[in-house]
């Protein structure tokens, strides 16, 4: 559950206190033309979230207004996704399709009532006559129809007496409208095709449009939630539902920012496509963001709903990082899965003085994972470890197993390296080495010192397996098309090896490798023939590995970046210790509170200006963004946390506004100077005072008659039109409140 309450609880909360509604009913309407993908999820969560958090009901409903893509199939996924994720709708799942009886009798009364007509213009003509942004439209000639002819004429469409395209309804609108979508929009097409559940009975199909906002009526849908896209068609939507005077109460629609991630594509569209051309391996290959693939590949559905409460409900669309996500699942896996050891890439090890067979007891878990259980894990005279836990020649900093180097084997004793054997063309083939017998795990008393533990199997016991290592799906983080695909997205190893306990005691689907990685044994592939594990997730950003073998690159600890290629290391405990400060406490958002977290120099900065102001989030904000970015450049400060705090102070008095603040802190940055004077000399004090201001409001109302028109016509949209223009004039001093109510009020004299 969300710590703080988003704008959609928020306005749900008001609705139900004023006595608006009485019970809250949401739904989640997808188009069953493709699988839900992770950004479904999220709708998913947001809509059923809220009604059993008010304890109201939220309907599944196929929006099946399009005969031609749409298909059972994909129903099913739906209804698969939601349950999965743990959600259960109301009664039957719905269908669009339920209510086209009802829509039609709707579109008849609106004919009735000289509301729409039947356009005969063609689809050309059509786009032609809704004219432009800044041209208005004309209205077809066709307008002018009584309301007998329409009567007629629509009766005809639905028995089939035209072909498609001759005819469409229309709502009788404003053609000049400011809001495009309000020209006049189409209600109704007439679509000759088979549709996967009312068969042939219809010819005509409503639009989007007409069809949602009445679904949603007839359902008793209290709060209509969708995506920001549709912010234009709410105007159609209210139109819609207060024209045909319908008994109250009706929903409202509200929208929130879609999801997107990187280094994926989200839309049924592209994912068609991927799933059509042969690009992946249907809807549930492990690499795409579908809900079948995520579950395919091992996610569970907690993460997944951790996920979609951590990035929260926003206004703004935005991109997030994969790395949030995979951070997720991973801190779920941690404290649920056994810890077992495979080996990917079997390098033999033959050890010549261990003789016979034993079996060691070893824990299915860490010591701060608060579960129990072991396994037998076989000890024998060859094991295989991974190829890459031996060099030759290791470069400095390597902590392995080399010719000079010992290592411990994890749960059992500390191998040292004798020969290493090599085939004709010079590849290592096997090492030959020898145990410390008084060395075992738990009751050493050898001595020996060791950099490092590794994983190995006992060859003999080892069952070999197959897995499958899948990398990003696409190389570009805001991938275009095909061109962008990984093409090494995918690597399967039919030779891994794994200990014996997880194919014969299976004791559990889900596993980390030590070392390795988190993987599922795959629900479909997996025989105890051929077991095929999947890789779910990497234990650890790919940087700490890197430096682990490249100690070359400089040793910048406390500025290594939490996210690297889009994998997130596990919080130390001092760093989850901040981060339960920052979100708990200051009230700080996840994203902003990881970032501090994670970064010591950060943490301290920003535990320094907190003793000079109490302004947390404010702080937070700064030091985060603006701070952060200057420490990457590695050069020494300019500035202290005593200067940030006074940059705050200017801001929280409304001295300064926050976007001259971004303007101040540069100049901070490069000179040193102190805020109140780089302010003082440039004269970037916020104009508060409405005197100052009022010229300024007036000239942008004088220069904008047209505009000033259409929002007095009803186009209230243009508001934020007029604000921005007199914030960007006054060069972007003016103070945001203060002229969206000088705004507000002039508008209403002029
Ligand atoms: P796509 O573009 O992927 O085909 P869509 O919006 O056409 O998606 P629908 O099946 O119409 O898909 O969507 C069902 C619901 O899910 C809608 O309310 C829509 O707003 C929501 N939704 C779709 N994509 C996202 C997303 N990326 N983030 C959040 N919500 C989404
Ligand atoms: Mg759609």
């Amino acid at each position: 559950m969300s710590e703080s309450k988003d704008f959609l609880r928020t306005i749900v909360e008001e609705d139900l206190r004023s006595g608006k509604y009485t019970k809250v009913i949401t739904r989640f309407p997808p188009e069953p033309n493709g699988f839900p993908h992770i950004g479904h999820a999220k709708s998913i969560c947001i809509n059923f979230g809220i009604a059993r958090d008010y304890k109201g009901h939220c309907n599944l409903r196929m929006d099946d207004t399009n005969p031609t893509t749409e298909d059972m199939r994909y129903v099913e996924a739906l209804k698969d996704a939601v349950t999965w994720l743990g959600f259960k709708w109301a009664d039957n799942v719905r269908f669009a399709s339920d209510y086209f009886p009802k829509i039609y009798e709707y579109a008849v009364q609106l004919v009735t009532m000289g509301k729409a007509y039947v356009d005969s213009l063609n689809e050309e003509e059509i786009r032609e006559y809704r004219g432009t942004i800044k041209e208005p439209g004309r209205r077809s000639v066709y307008a002018n129809r009584s309301v007998e002819e329409n009567l007629d004429l629509l009766a005809r469409m639905k028995n089939g007496e035209f072909k498609d395209g001759e005819h469409v309804l229309r709502a009788k609108i404003d053609m000049s409208a400011a809001n495009m979508k309000m020209r006049d929009p189409l209600l109704y097409r007439i679509r000759h095709a088979h549709h996967f559940r009312t068969g042939d009975e219809w010819c005509i199909y409503p639009m989007y449009d007409f069809a949602h906002c009445l679904s949603d009526y007839i359902e008793g849908v209290t709060h209509s939630i969708c995506t920001l896209e549709f912010e234009n068609n709410r105007d159609i939507y209210d139109w819609v539902l207060d024209e045909l005077e319908l008994k109250l109460p009706r929903p409202y629609q509200n929208e929130f920012a879609r999801l997107g991630i990187n280094y994926t594509v989200m839309s049924k569209r592209k994912l068609l496509e991927l799933v059509n051309g042969g690009y992946v391996h249907g809807w549930d290959d492990p690499r795409l963001p579908t809900i079948a693939g995520y579950k395919r590949r091992g996610y569970t559905p907690e993460s997944i709903l951790n996920f979609c409460d951590q990035i929260g409900i926003a206004k703004a669309n935005s991109m997030v990082d994969v790395a949030q996500l995979e951070f997720c699942i991973r801190d779920d896996l941690n404290t649920k899965v056994p810890r077992v050891m495979c080996v990917l890439d079997p390098l033999k090890v033959t050890i010549e003085n261990y003789e016979g067979e034993e079996t060691i007891d070893a824990s299915y878990y860490p010591h701060d994972v608060p579960k129990v259980g072991s396994r037998k894990l076989p000890f024998t005279r060859e094991i295989y470890i991974e190829r890459d836990d031996f060099m030759e020649n290791p470069p400095e900093g390597y902590y392995r197993l080399t010719p000079t180097q010992s290592v411990r084997l994890k749960h059992a004793y500390i191998l040292t390296c004798k020969e290493v054997v090599k085939d004709a063309s010079g590849a290592i083939v096997e090492i030959k080495a020898e145990y410390h017998p008084n060395s075992k795990s738990g009751e050493d008393t050898s001595n020996i010192k060791t950099k490092s533990a590794i994983h190995w199997v006992s060859a003999k016991h080892a069952h070999k397996v197959e897995v499958r290592l899948y990398e990003r799906l696409y190389s570009n983080e805001a991938p275009d098309g095909l061109e962008d695909l990984n093409p090494d997205s995918l690597h399967v190893i039919q030779n891994a090896f794994v200990e014996p306990a997880v194919i014969s005691e299976k004791p559990d689907v889900r596993f980390q490798f030590e070392r390795q990685g988190y993987f599922y044994a795959d629900p479909i592939d997996y025989t105890d023939k051929t077991p095929v594990f999947n890789k779910i997730v990497g234990l650890k950003d790919s940087w700490a590995k890197k430096a682990e073998v490249a100690p070359s690159t400089p040793k910048t600890e406390a500025k290594k970046p939490s996210i690297v290629e889009g994998v997130v290391a596990p919080m130390s405990e001092s760093e989850q210790a901040h981060f339960d400060t920052y979100t708990k406490e200051l009230g700080l958002n996840h994203e902003i509170a990881n970032i501090l977290a994670r970064d010591e120099h950060l943490s301290s900065f920003y535990k320094e200006t907190l003793t000079f102001v109490n302004s947390p989030i404010s702080l937070a904000n700064i030091v985060a963004n603006e701070v952060a970015r200057e420490l990457k450049l590695e050069a020494p400060l300019k500035f202290s946390p005593k200067e940030i705090a006074e940059l705050v102070t200017m801001i929280d008095e409304g001295t300064i506004s926050t976007k001259i603040a971004k303007q101040v802190f540069e100049e901070i940055a490069k000179t040193g100077d102190k805020p109140t004077a780089i302010v003082e000399a440039k004269g970037l004090t916020q104009i508060s005072d409405p005197q100052k201001l009022k010229p300024l409001i007036d000239d942008v109302i004088a220069k904008n008659p047209d505009n000033v028109a259409k929002y007095k016509a009803g186009n209230t949209n243009l508001f934020g039109f007029f604000v921005g223009q007199v914030l960007k004039n006054s060069g972007g001093k003016a103070n945001p409140t203060v002229v969206n109510e000088l705004v507000s009020e002039t508008l209403k004299h002029v």
